[in-house]
């Protein structure tokens, strides 16, 4: 039998300790982990013959070669850095905002050295790590009080259960949205606590549904942007203003779950309803929650603001402590809000802001520098540069493209598909997207310092 054959012509595994590839291996790596590795790699060869799926023993230094790549792949991270060719800005899969150099410089100093994390240095004495943020979030915002915590969802449950346990939260059917596929309104306002009280219906919801279904057991009055979703046509959305009247009147917590940190208005890229979150504490509202690292561009934090009454209940709630943010997130948030004191220097250094105000003239530019480039390989691919259309995403202003610019490629000899395996799998991955038999990147999020790499990453992709 053929495989018998094969499997005692495995080499011996005292031979391949002895082979000079090994020696280099076990310079680099511990000896154990290695042999560990050549152990693993050995039982697969031999499952491999018993399948019929090889026909002939690897070499010696064949066989070094792909225990390397075993030892690399068990001893790296398995969370790796990718490039985002996709031209979606906050791409939830892709790990969101890209943060400020100042943010990652404050995340390696609380890293590195102790803080006064909760340690009061005036007094000398135990501090809190609630008030790190507070202070500039006041300040930018005019909010009376604020709390940061682990994420939004997490953030849209705490004001639930600490406002309305055991009571109603009336919400419009309209705003019963999915955002992503764990967090769904009806079901955090049900692990709340708090009662669901749907009024309205899913394209027309008015003040006067709202005041009807007000009682002794109403809890709060409560309204979700539907970040990632627009009814057009027949429609009519109760506004800010008419819901927050209601709740004076009735003496009654309006809360608003804005979705994305819009701190101001984003101007130039076309008509949108993304609510500012300025403008919408002005209108009066008790308690607005937001996500940190959507359109606001700083870490993973759910950040609350509005009325000191209600943000002190909440601090006081058990739940909080399984909430809390820890200090990275607290450093690197704070820095990327201290950026927001001057809104041209936001605009400069926060990369989801950077890439959003990115012109196409310039991603014109950046996309026929890498064209040229690219020329030399010519005879196994074409690449020009191409107009596109680049999203916001994270959820965040669904109907608008962004004119962006970028580089088609249609390889030669291999399909684009292959291409784009090739590519998804490099040391350093390359994400794009395949579309009429083009391989497409967007250059408004591939940051500047990663052309060469791409460039580089192309051309191994291509070799034989
Ligand atoms: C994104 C979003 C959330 C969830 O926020 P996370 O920070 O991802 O937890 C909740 N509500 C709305 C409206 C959102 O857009």
């Amino acid at each position: 039998m053929a495989d018998k054959q094969l499997l005692r012509n495995i080499p011996k595994v005292d031979e391949i300790l002895k082979h000079e590839e090994w020696g280099k291996l076990t310079t680099i790596y511990p000896e154990g982990i290695a042999k560990d590795a050549l152990r693993n790699y050995l039982d697969e060869l031999r499952t491999s013959i018993k399948e019929n799926r090889i026909a002939a023993i690897p070499l010696l230094n064949e066989i070094v070669e792909n225990t390397r790549k075993q030892v690399i792949a068990s001893t790296s991270p398995g969370l790796k850095r990718v490039i985002n060719g996709t031209g979606v800005i906050i791409h939830t899969n892709l790990g969101r905002s890209l943060l400020a150099k100042s943010a990652i410089e404050a995340i390696i100093n609380a890293a590195t050295h102790y803080t006064n994390l909760e340690y009061d240095l005036q007094k000398g004495s135990r501090g809190d790590r609630y008030d790190h943020c507070t202070s500039i979030l006041k300040k930018l915002t005019g909010a009376e009080s604020a709390l940061v915590v682990n994420n939004n969802a997490g953030a849209v449950f705490l004001i639930l259960n600490t406002l309305a346990d055991g009571k109603e939260a009336i919400i419009s059917r309209g705003e019963l949205v999915e955002i992503g596929g764990s967090f769904r309104v009806p079901d955090v306002i049900k692990k709340s606590g708090a009662i669901l009280k749907e009024v309205g219906t899913t394209n027309r919801t008015y003040a006067g549904d709202y005041e009807r279904a007000i009682s002794d057991s109403t809890g709060l009055l409560m309204k979700v942007h539907t970040s990632n979703y627009r009814i057009k046509g027949f429609v009519h959305e109760t506004v800010s203003e008419e819901l927050i009247s209601l709740g004076k009147r009735h003496n009654l917590p309006t809360v608003y779950d804005a979705g994305s940190g819009l701190l101001f208005p984003i101007q130039g890229i076309g008509v949108h309803d993304e609510p500012c979150i300025t403008v919408e504490l002005k209108k009066g509202w008790d308690i607005i929650s937001f996500s940190g690292d959507k359109l606001l561009g700083a870490p993973q934090a759910g950040l609350i603001l509005g009325e000191k009454s209600y943000i002190d209940a909440m601090k006081k709630n058990p739940i909080t402590r399984a909430l809390r943010p820890d200090k990275f997130t607290l450093a690197a948030l704070e820095s990327t809000l201290l950026l927001y004191l001057d809104e041209e220097t936001a605009r400069h250094e926060i990369p989801t802001l950077r890439m959003i105000y990115e012109n196409q003239k310039a991603l014109k530019t950046r996309s026929q520098r890498i064209v040229k480039v690219l020329k030399h390989l010519s005879e196994k691919v074409t690449a020009i540069p191409v107009a596109l259309l680049s999203e916001v995403g994270g959820g965040s202003l669904p109907d608008v493209s962004i004119p962006s610019y970028g580089v088609a490629i249609t390889p030669h000899a291999i399909s684009v598909e292959i291409l784009e395996e090739r590519l998804r799998n490099l040391e350093i991955h390359v994400i794009g997207r395949i579309e009429k038999d083009r391989f497409l990147l967007d250059m408004r999020t591939i940051l500047r310092e990663e052309e060469h790499i791409l460039v580089s990453g192309i051309k191994t992709a291509l070799q034989e």
